[in-house]
């Protein structure tokens, strides 16, 4: 294998859209309307349907995504919102921007939110009235666990879709159980935009309305201000390519990184790897392929297959809590996190972008299988 397998192909992709790509921006051009025209509509229009809600509203990424929909659901200042520290440090960040006091809670057995913990944060928090789950790595939370436990504890839940558009548990999608969902198509995620764009959904007429608002300065009406505002809205040419470049060719790069992850789920094993396998209800969209090493063999395993042309990455190698610039930020945390701790020290993502070859597949199956660390690389 003489080039790399990388761990995103940004040319690739291009290859691919480059025609379609140079169409939308042209359909702008002629259109006249750079900002919040008709691409931007039918793009939100798709996205809300993709994920079961009503109203689909583009801001301009994923973190004001989050911190708009937060404040949208009336989150108020010092209000604490339930989250997991294994995540993108944006997810934290954008509770923190908005003026919430993030609470952490331990992660499951595959790196998520561990839903049985929220009652002890409910109750060591009562300041809690809000929860971000983060359906990450493209692997979707239990839905039923999840629309359960926000009841019971009357919870505001803003889904942090990110990583994880198309996801179903038990065909229920991600994105349809909070009260707004955010999502990000930052370019290395399932649907990547070349650049920056973001979009919240929900299906409460109000929200929307605020959210739009908020997007674009608190207007409700031309130069009137009832809110104090963002500019946070997704720009007219990525709604377009979005639109008509991307979203068309979506579910079958869905489908070629299940194939990929089924490939690796039958082909990996190696005792020194463990793969944290999706229960059964889960159609994971497979942002990543996210695997287990022991600590301290980490650095070593990555060498080892960095040095057979494999890239790899870590997701996340800190903890949001643990994080310098959290220092003088008031949160909370619920236990010693032992498993998001675990995550930090052991994860690696192997490559899963779908443009990876059927060689490329099987020869990071066949390093991986031959990696002994006790023999040393
Ligand atoms: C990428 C990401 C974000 C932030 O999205 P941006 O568009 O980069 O601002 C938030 N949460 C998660 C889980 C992410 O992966």
């Amino acid at each position: 294998m003489t080039s790399s397998v990388l761990t995103n192909d940004f040319v690739k992709l291009w290859n691919q859209i480059a025609s379609a790509a140079h169409e939308a921006l042209e359909r702008v051009g002629q259109s006249g309307q750079v900002i919040l025209g008709n691409e931007v509509a039918s793009f939100e229009r798709e996205i809300a349907q993709r994920t079961s809600r009503l109203h689909g509203i583009g801001v301009a990424n994923g973190l004001e995504a989050i911190e708009i929909a937060l404040v949208a659901a009336g989150l108020k200042p010092g209000d604490g919102v339930i989250t997991t520290p294994m995540s993108a440090f944006a997810t934290t960040l954008a509770i923190v921007r908005a003026q919430g006091v993030p609470i952490f809670v331990d992660v499951d057995k595959e790196g998520l939110l561990d839903l049985s913990l929220v009652p002890v944060a409910v109750g060591s928090h009562p300041h809690a009235r809000f929860i971000v789950p983060v359906h990450l790595y493209g692997f979707p939370l239990n839905l039923a666990d999840l629309k359960e436990v926000c009841l019971r504890h009357k919870l505001v839940c803003v889904e942090d879709c990110a990583q994880a558009l198309g996801a179903t548990w038990n065909d229920e999608v991600v994105g349809s159980v909070g009260c707004s969902a955010a999502l990000s198509f930052y370019p290395t995620k399932n649907l990547g935009a070349l650049g920056d764009a973001g979009a919240i959904v929900t299906s409460d007429h109000r929200m929307n309305e605020c959210i739009r608002s908020l997007r674009d300065y608190g207007q409700t009406g031309k130069y009137k201000h009832d809110l104090l505002g963002y500019n946070s809205r997704l720009d007219e040419v990525h709604a377009a390519i979005l639109l008509t470049a991307l979203l068309p060719s979506l579910d079958k790069w869905t489908g070629r990184r299940r194939e990929i992850a089924h490939a690796y789920l039958s082909g990996i094993q190696n005792h020194h790897i463990r793969i944290p396998t999706p229960p059964r209800e889960s159609n994971p969209v497979w942002h990543l392929f996210p695997v287990l090493v022991h600590q301290p063999l980490r650095d070593e395993f990555r060498s080892f297959l960095s040095q057979r042309n494999i890239m790899t990455g870590v997701h996340y190698p800190f903890l949001a809590c643990d994080q310098p610039a959290m220092r003088d930020i008031r949160f909370g945390t619920v236990g010693s996190l032992t498993n998001a701790r675990r995550f930090a020290a052991e994860q690696v993502s192997l490559p899963i972008h779908p443009f990876l070859t059927d060689e490329e597949i099987e020869h990071v199956v066949t390093e991986v299988n031959s990696w002994n660390p006790v023999q040393g690389s």
